[in-house]
């Protein structure tokens, strides 16, 4: 009898198959972006059950068959256009087509070895640094976040205050440096976050106050700060808050160097794009002053989840930081390699989704992106001010509407609000001055004005109902 031949196994099967694998997975990924509309905004589903780890596996279409099953019900419409907590961007199509070849080309853009990838990398961080209006002086690499932008901008910064200090923190400890401050008006979480990765640890970070009735710095009160510190410290300026998007004047805070030794790091994880729009560049006017600039672009850009950028002024130090000494790897050189740059050594080539956002709809695609989302929050904003049950809680900057229950705004109603809103539009809770709150948040490509009707409506529905 002749023998059977052998089953190919579920991955020499796939291979076989690939073009219609990816076929199929590109039928899926367009009937959920066609369902974004439709679907929940956030449909809460609870986890499906726990499955035993597949032995064998049955291929990557009954993968699909499983994920479509068991998961893609409960995901939320994060990519949607009424999807407006916490700073959340959509995907542009062209932003999309550069993240399915990332996986696709697999590169590892980290060497000079193998150099198209890193080659690539640059070629966009010279793109954005243009865009943010930064000179040739500020230096862009790729990270995974606006967190992770911030904790290379403050770990330049740690090893600045090394060289003023005499002592060498990468190599000695953040110890060998005493006590550090790091001054700040309304930081992001993730800069405490950070504090604590680089051993600066959140105790470092000193709370300077505001202007009345604002999220930005009170200049006068830095200058106090900085003139009660003895020795160099560090400066965190906030451009772009996330309840009111407010700006410190980073002209007025850059200013005060003449006069006091600090790094200036700006994070402008969203609010960086107020460079964009003639109308909003003030906002931003002085950013090419700072040391070191953080830039999500996960949020505002509009690419898949896992980019930002982190420029600098001093890629030296942050070479001593982040160097990888390696026989494999190349020297450090004028010009160091990706891998000597960020915490990361291997990592995905993340910058060519926004290379494909940049070169489809170039700066003014971009400028426009921003302009309508303004629109879009400032009609939230109108519409929130009509409302007679709801209270808008500060005047709309930007692309933020923060707003509350016009009467008895506890927490626990304003969370009932936002539940019951939910499968139409998805805002995130906070807190301004004591008052609890919520937040929509509009940098999404796709929110129409349609959509923002729709999301007042909710609300004002919700907040009759709780
Ligand atoms: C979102 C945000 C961050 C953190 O960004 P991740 O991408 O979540 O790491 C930092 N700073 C500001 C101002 C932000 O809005």
């Amino acid at each position: 009898m002749p023998a059977l031949p052998a089953q190919p196994s579920p991955l020499d099967a796939d291979l076989a198959a690939l073009p219609g694998l990816l076929d199929a997975a590109r039928d899926h990924a367009a009937a959920f972006l066609a369902g974004l509309d439709e679907r929940a905004v956030v449909p809460g589903r609870a986890a499906p059950e726990p499955l035993p780890l597949p032995r064998h596996g049955s291929g990557a279409r009954a993968a699909l068959a499983a994920f479509t099953e068991r998961w893609a019900p409960g995901m939320s419409a994060a990519a949607g256009p009424r999807y407006l907590g916490f700073v959340t961007g959509g995907v542009t199509p062209a932003a999309l087509v550069g993240d399915w070849l990332t996986g696709a080309y697999d590169q590892n853009p980290n060497s000079a070895l193998d150099p198209a990838g890193q080659d690539l990398e640059r070629e966009t961080a010279g793109w954005l640094r243009e865009m943010f209006g930064l000179s040739a002086a500020h230096e862009g690499a790729f990270v995974s976040g606006a967190t992770m932008s911030n904790t290379v901008g403050l770990a330049v910064a740690r090893e600045w205050l090394g060289e003023r200090l005499g002592v060498c923190p990468s190599d000695d400890g953040a110890h060998a440096l005493g006590p550090v401050r790091v001054l700040s008006g309304s930081p992001h979480s993730s800069v405490g976050k950070a504090l604590s990765m680089l051993g600066l640890g959140r105790r470092s970070l000193v709370a300077v106050p505001t202007l009345p009735g604002r999220e930005a710095v009170d200049p006068a009160a830095l200058e106090a700060a900085l003139r009660e510190t003895s020795g160099p410290c560090v400066v965190v300026a906030n451009a772009g808050t996330v309840n009111t998007v407010d700006f410190d004047d980073l002209r007025a805070v850059a200013a005060l160097r003449e006069r006091y030794d600090f790094w200036l790091h700006v994070d402008g994880a969203f609010g960086a794009f107020a460079a964009l729009s003639p109308e909003h560049a003030h906002l931003v006017a002085g950013l090419d002053l700072a040391d070191s600039v953080c830039v999500d672009l996960h949020k505002w850009l509009n690419v898949p989840y896992d980019s930002a950028v982190q420029f600098t002024r001093r890629r030296d130090l942050q070479a001593r930081v982040f160097q990888n000494a390696a026989a494999y790897l190349g020297p450090l050189g004028d010009i160091p390699d990706l891998v000597h740059l960020t915490p990361e050594n291997s990592h995905r080539m993340r910058a060519l989704a926004a290379w494909f956002a940049l070169h489809a709809y170039g700066s003014e695609g971009h400028r426009e992106i921003v302009e309508r989302c303004v629109a879009r929050a400032r009609d939230l904003g109108r519409a929130v001010e009509a409302a007679p049950r709801l209270r808008l809680l500060a005047p709309v900057r930007l692309n933020v509407v923060c707003l509350t229950l016009a009467e008895d705004p506890t927490a626990q109603r304003l969370a009932a609000l936002a539940d019951k809103a939910a499968p139409e539009v998805f805002l995130t809770p906070t807190t301004l001055d004591g008052t609890p709150a919520l937040r929509a948040a509009f940098s999404n490509w796709r929110t129409t004005a349609e959509d923002t009707r729709r999301a007042a409506a909710a609300l004002e529905a919700a907040a009759a109902a709780v």
